[in-house]
């Protein structure tokens, strides 16, 4: 049974930063405003998402890293309504099937924080006081070493794995407001060197501006286009005109409602509707598509990155429409 546990697990996180995702999300879902990502060894060794949330409180320690246990669904009609990132209850009991997990909290009902450590079962096996503020802190320590054939691969692979995290963390710095996010990495060699770090301004045009820099900025617009009623994109996307695009799409953010997502036909739809005017370039883009959460559906794949609109023709239909009018307006 736990084999099949391990297995399962590699599912929900198949890598560094579907892991890292997982816990950001959740210190997102408990109302942080501070969330920081502390990497050792590139996230090799461990490493720690710690948040100024809610955290957890004492009736939750036991069942916390248990299958299926989550605090966020109160009935089942819940589930096509979902306004929180995280709600099948997998991501802590998967990560503590595949490596050592521990979580430090305190809610403001407690005096003190406590610490607790975690069986690859999801038991607790270690519980004692700490000090510490409100808020949680989940470390996870070797991922994947109780998978020797995944552990290779994800060792042989660390720098890629740790250009996925930084990649990610960027893709939640430009959406969330009102969000400090910091992130670290302590090498061998080096001592702790900042890799991120967010002021939580309150605009998506701040946000941009700390993470592309003013430059970037510069060769933005904005972007508005209403698909129908209760239902938009908007954003920025590169000016049209030679050289404000980049070589690489590198630089290309998707959201829906907030929540990063990977969708490949829009991202090439941007593309071949910006490089029809700019040959070679790709184009900078942030968009955040805001729909009904009843008409998309996130909980076909367990990496909660790929989702599906149920209208998706109407959706690219309008979204070109949008760009070609920003590109070529003449035209249409
Ligand atoms: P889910 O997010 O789907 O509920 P998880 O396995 O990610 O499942 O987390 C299990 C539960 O642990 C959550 O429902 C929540 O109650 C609690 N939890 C996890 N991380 C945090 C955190 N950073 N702050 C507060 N509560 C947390
Ligand atoms: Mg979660």
């Amino acid at each position: 049974r736990s084999a099949v546990h391990r297995i399962c697990s590699g599912q929900v996180i198949f890598d560094l930063s579907s892991a890292v995702k997982e816990l950001v999300e959740n210190s997102l879902d408990a109302g942080a405003t501070t969330v920081e990502v502390t990497l050792r060894g590139y996230g090799e060794d461990s490493f720690t998402v710690s948040d100024n949330g809610t955290g957890i409180a004492p009736s939750n320690f036991q069942a916390l890293a248990l299958k299926h246990h989550t605090s966020k669904i109160s009935d089942f009609g819940d589930l096509s309504s979902v306004a929180t990132f995280g709600f099948r209850g997998e991501a802590l009991s998967s990560l503590c099937a595949l490596g050592k997990l521990t979580v430090e909290t305190r809610t403001k009902d407690e005096q003190v924080g406590t610490r607790l450590e975690f069986a690859h079962s999801g038991l607790v096996t270690g519980e004692s006081k700490m000090a510490r503020p409100v808020g949680t802190a989940v470390t996870v320590e070797k991922l994947f070493s109780t998978l020797p054939v995944r552990s290779k691969e994800f060792r042989r692979n660390i720098r890629k794995e740790y250009g996925k995290v930084i990649s990610l963390l960027n893709a939640y710095a430009l959406i969330s407001k009102g969000v400090r996010l910091v992130c670290t990495n302590t090498t061998g060699k080096n001592s702790k060197m900042a890799v991120l770090r967010t002021q939580g301004s309150s605009s998506l045009k701040d946000n941009i501006i700390t993470v592309f820099g003013s430059n970037t900025f510069k060769c933005l617009q904005p972007f508005n286009v209403t698909i129908s009623e209760g239902c938009q994109v908007d954003g920025f996307l590169s000016k049209p005109g030679p050289g404000s695009g980049r070589n690489s799409g590198d630089r290309q953010f998707f959201y829906v409602n907030g929540r990063p997502v990977d969708v490949p036909k829009v991202s090439k739809l941007v593309n071949e509707l910006y490089r029809s005017s700019n040959a070679k370039q790709y184009p900078v883009a942030v968009l955040n598509f805001c729909i009904p959460t009843t008409s998309y559906d996130v909980n076909v794949a367990p990496d909660k990155r790929k989702i599906f609109f149920s209208s998706e023709q109407t959706i690219l239909l309008s979204l070109r429409e949008g760009i070609e009018n920003m590109y070529c307006p003449q035209q249409c």
